[in-house]
């Protein structure tokens, strides 16, 4: 197919959606459930959902398993190792067999409008550093990858959150200078390897980060390698410090 119809055949499917949205009740946004209105999860999903509550590293997010765990400093071994350059992570779920329902569909399979489903839990999760944000930068995808996928689903995170939280995002702050390889496998040290050096600060957009208090926003995080590395280029861009907020969070392959 050429790439010419794909815009048309893009329409159709939107069109197509918005026509059932009006004919059927509005679904929950993880299963087939009846809910109240579009946006919502069922009683059911929001049960079994894993929202992030403490006990939490303070430093990247990573839910503990048990109050136990951590230490009085109430750090992860991998922060307590390695400290991240970024200075706070919060996430609002982790990623297991629940979270991927909402995550994979979203990444993967269109459903844009998840971003309005997951925002309202990350703006909740990340209230505090929400306080003390002055702009919302995504992590951004290769350009090839944005062209096969044809939406950014960090992107569109950061702008749900912040229009919650009315502070402004800059979709294209960052850049990715190489299309790095998937993660999926990848240890601690070679996710760290693999990312390094593969983000910067688009040189028309440094005046605005300068001096600012950045929210680097993603769907994902796991061991923060990809985090760390956006917040190290935004830090060497002149911002005045980088929090980070995510949709999921995968346990942390640090503490393996
Ligand atoms: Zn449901
Ligand atoms: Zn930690």
């Amino acid at each position: 197919m050429s790439a010419r119809h794909l815009p048309l055949i893009d329409l159709a499917r939107r069109a197509g959606r918005a026509l059932l949205d009006v004919l059927l009740p509005a679904q929950c946004a993880a299963c087939d459930a009846p809910v109240d209105a579009p946006g919502l999860l069922c009683a059911e999903c929001f049960r079994r959902t894993g929202f992030i509550t403490e006990p939490f590293c303070v430093h990247c997010g990573v839910p503990f398993g048990s109050a136990a765990v951590g230490g009085a400093e109430r750090l992860c071994a991998g922060c307590r190792r390695t400290p991240p350059v970024f200075r706070q992570a919060r996430a609002a779920l982790r990623y297991d067999t629940q979270g991927r329902r909402l995550i994979l569909p979203f990444k993967h399979a269109d459903r844009t409008e998840l971003s309005t489903v997951l925002a309202p839990h990350m703006a909740r999760a990340g209230s505090s550093l929400l306080r003390d944000a002055e702009v919302l930068v995504p992590v951004p995808l290769h350009r090839w990858r944005l062209f096969t996928r044809r939406y950014n689903q960090a992107a569109l995170l950061a702008k749900a959150v912040g229009r919650l939280a009315g502070r402004p995002s800059l979709p294209d702050a960052l850049m990715r200078l190489r299309a790095t390889e998937s993660l999926g496998e990848k240890s601690a040290a070679e996710r760290t390897a693999t990312v390094a050096n593969a983000f910067a600060v688009r040189p028309s957009r440094m005046a605005r980060l300068q001096g600012r208090r950045v929210l680097l926003v993603d769907d994902v995080m796991t061991s923060g390698a990809t985090a760390n590395a956006c917040a190290s280029a935004l830090l060497a861009a002149g911002a005045a410090s980088v929090d980070v907020l995510v949709a999921a969070r995968v346990p942390d392959p640090r503490l393996n």
